[in-house]
């Protein structure tokens, strides 16, 4: 029998819709959903069939029988697994009360359930991943404007100029975007690419800087010191949507380009050039604010300046911008529903594990919390001793900088939950592993996809599940139940869940049959630019400086800190992705693993010259956190004070045969430490060493 079912894709968190064709029961072929995608899918998409047919990821649910991480473990039934799990949460909730449980995820369509079923245990304890991935980005945002950027997208079909800081665009990618950047590109928008090695996205840009390590934030104070000199700015829309204009102005005036020139490495008269001519293009350009933006301790001024670069140009709610994402609700539709929002749901009193919205961390989002704050907390018991983790779809253990801090951590623990598709570290160190439906053989909650114009999608299951996996919102229910918090949980299958979600809307189940999706705007909305835009500061407008940070003793504009340089025969470590690997997901499937099987460490040609280091020869990798042996890439292409390598490799766990023990892990190099402003780790903090091996 032969169907095509519309469905959405998770080989990363991205989403993109697809069109799968299944015969007789089996995928045959995925493509990116013709109404949209015009059929296009990236690597990793097209090797979601690997996935499903992979002995290699988790099939049964296991308890571990063996020491931790030896992986000797014994099959259980469902049942059994969810009554052990439930009764050793239980024990712990039981002697230190619920919020010493701890729950963390990679963001997706299920999060409402996941913190709906913390809030039911009790615990304040719930965090997702963004933080690591762009905690200050997020923060930046709030400071700035009252949105987080989660709510707010880039324009790229009608943008003329657009700058990105390492953002690399053509390799970390998003297929609907890259298809309307590359549309702009025919017809003539420009790209300024700034980084510290030369990506794909470089070698497809219309101007590359190699910048030194850790300056961007001195280039963006010069550029706004040209913007403001020579009033390159739009004058009528900073006028009307922005504060703070004459603080900036005094702030940024001893920055010169010349000043900029000395820091960045980049000439003084190319930064004049950048300034002038992106001017000339405004409103329509955009300063890419960063979708991985956790670079450095400083973090949050480096995301800000971005930002007012955007307002100084006029092109926050601008054609060709960046554009506040829009709701159902401004669509003309009542709002979309989730079950953290039901009614008597407990809200638990104790303060968060890591400090979010308390003295620690007070103004960084409590939505998604500080996850590399864990290790610490456990290892401090401070607030208070947490002593059971469960993680879904996430991998802490090698997600978190300092890999080893992060076992030691988690060996104080009394119980570690594991719900995955994949045999993740933190699931090989775990005590109970409960194995979820891949994407292709679950239907999961809608996605409400805000926007200018706000679209809601669907997955839908193409295959029965191949192993013995449940879809996480049934795991999930079933824990609760177990657990004697059922009640929270009121649906018996996903159709329930869909109809709840959708209550409000009066959109019928139905309407998804024709494209898997609806859409509910017909054209882009877009507030009016003279009186319509809703900022959510205090003062509506766009705060240079920020109320937020000023009432929380933070400055707003903070005196510029040259990066240290490393000491003699040490390297700035830099990590980041290609388009081929999502994350530390991805290294183990069957298809990408064949086309990129290991990362390799960048490394400068006169820098290794001086350390006796070939191109394709070993190299050991070291910081005061932990080692590696990897290959070295000798290439001018990169600065000479860095070093960079993929991250998610260095897998230890002996049973994902592909990718165990090829490369070097990133985290287990890396310092844990944070902006404490606005929440992100510092992922390029820390100096290596590197000798052959
Ligand atoms: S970018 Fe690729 S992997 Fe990610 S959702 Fe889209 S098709 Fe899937």
């Amino acid at each position: 029998m032969h169907k095509e079912v519309y469905s959405i894709c998770f080989m990363c968190t991205v989403r993109c819709p697809i069109k799968v064709t299944v015969e007789d029961g089996a995928v045959r072929w995925i493509e990116g959903n013709p109404h949209q995608l015009k059929g296009a899918l990236c690597a990793k998409g097209s090797a979601g069939t690997a996935l499903l047919n992979d002995s290699e990821r988790l099939r049964y649910p296991m308890i571990r029988v063996g020491a931790r991480g030896e992986g000797r473990w014994k099959r259980v039934s469902w049942e059994e697994a969810l009554a052990y799990s439930a009764e050793k949460l239980q024990e712990v909730i039981s002697k230190h009360g619920p919020e010493s449980v701890v729950f963390g995820e990679r963001q997706n369509l299920n999060t409402h359930l996941s913190k709906t079923f913390m809030r039911a245990l009790g615990s304040p304890n719930h965090y997702t991943h963004d933080a690591l991935c762009k905690g200050s980005v997020n923060t930046a945002f709030r400071t700035l404007t009252g949105y987080t950027d989660a709510q707010v997208t880039i324009d790229y079909a009608n943008c003329k100029h657009i700058v990105l800081y390492g953002r690399n665009i053509f390799e970390s990618l998003e297929l609907k975007p890259i298809q309307a950047l590359m549309d702009a590109m025919e017809k003539g928008s420009r790209i300024t690419y700034i980084d510290t090695r030369a990506t794909i996205t470089a070698s497809k840009a219309h101007r590359f800087w190699l910048i030194r390590p850790g300056t961007d934030l001195a280039l963006n104070y010069a550029l706004m010191n040209v913007i403001l000199r020579e009033n390159l700015y739009d004058e009528t829309y900073v006028n009307r949507w922005v504060s703070g204009l004459n603080e900036l102005r005094g702030f940024v005036e001893a920055m010169t380009p010349e000043w900029a020139e000395e820091e960045t490495g980049i000439p003084a008269e190319e930064i004049v050039a950048l300034a002038r001519e992106i001017s000339r293009d405004k409103p329509q350009v955009v300063f890419h604010y960063g979708y991985r933006g956790a670079n450095h301790t400083n973090e949050i001024y480096f995301r800000r300046s971005i930002i007012m670069l955007n307002a100084l140009m006029g092109s926050i709610e601008s054609k060709g911008g960046l554009i506040i994402k829009k709701t159902a609700k401004d669509a003309g539709y009542g709002a979309f529903a989730k079950l953290v929002d039901q009614e008597g749901l407990p809200k638990p009193k104790a303060p968060r594990f890591d400090g979010v919205g308390g003295d620690l961390l007070p103004i960084c989002d409590p939505a998604h919390g500080v996850g590399q704050q864990l290790p610490l907390a456990i290892l401090k018991e401070q607030p208070y001793p947490i002593k059971a983790a469960i993680s879904y779809r996430f991998d802490p253990l090698l997600s978190i900088p300092d890999y080893n801090q992060n076992k030691r951590a988690f060996d104080k623990l009394d119980f570690i939950l594991t719900i995955d598709v994949n045999f993740s570290e933190t699931a090989w160190y775990s005590d109970v592993v409960l194995p979820e439906s891949m994407y292709l053989e679950r239907s999961d909650s809608l996605q409400m996809a805000d926007g200018p114009r706000p679209t809601i999608y669907m997955r839908r299951q193409c295959v029965p599940p191949r192993y013995d996996t449940k879809p996480y919102w049934e795991i999930i229910k079933l824990l609760a139940e177990n657990l004697g918090v059922g009640k929270f949980f009121p649906y018996n299958t996903i159709e329930d869940i869909w109809n709840y979600q959708l209550k409000d809307m009066g959109i019928p189940l139905e309407k998804f049959e024709a494209k898997g999706f609806v859409a509910l705007s017909d054209k882009p909305i877009i507030w009016d630019r003279k009186d319509g835009i809703k900022f959510k500061t205090p003062s509506g407008k766009i705060e240079f400086i920020s109320s937020l940070m000023e009432e929380k003793g933070f400055a707003s504009l903070e005196p510029y800190q040259s990066p240290s340089a490393p000491p003699e025969g040490m390297f700035r470590l830099t990590v980041g992705r290609n388009a081929v690997h999502t994350h530390v997901s991805t290294q183990n499937n069957p298809y990408l693993n064949e086309l990129v099987p290991t990362n390799v460490l960048w490394i400068n040609t006169v820098e290794a010259a001086k350390l006796g280091i070939s191109d394709g020869q070993y190299v050991e990798v070291s910081s005061d956190q932990g080692w590696g042996r990897i290959k070295a890439f000798v290439t001018d292409l990169i600065h000479p004070e860095a070093v960079f390598m993929l991250h998610g490799f260095g897998r230890q766990v002996p049973v994902t045969t592909r990718c165990y023990n090829k490369g070097a892990s990133d985290t287990a190099l890396q310092k844990n430490i944070t902006d404490m402003v606005g929440g992100s780790p510092g992922l390029h903090d820390t100096f290596v060493r590197v000798r052959p091996a």
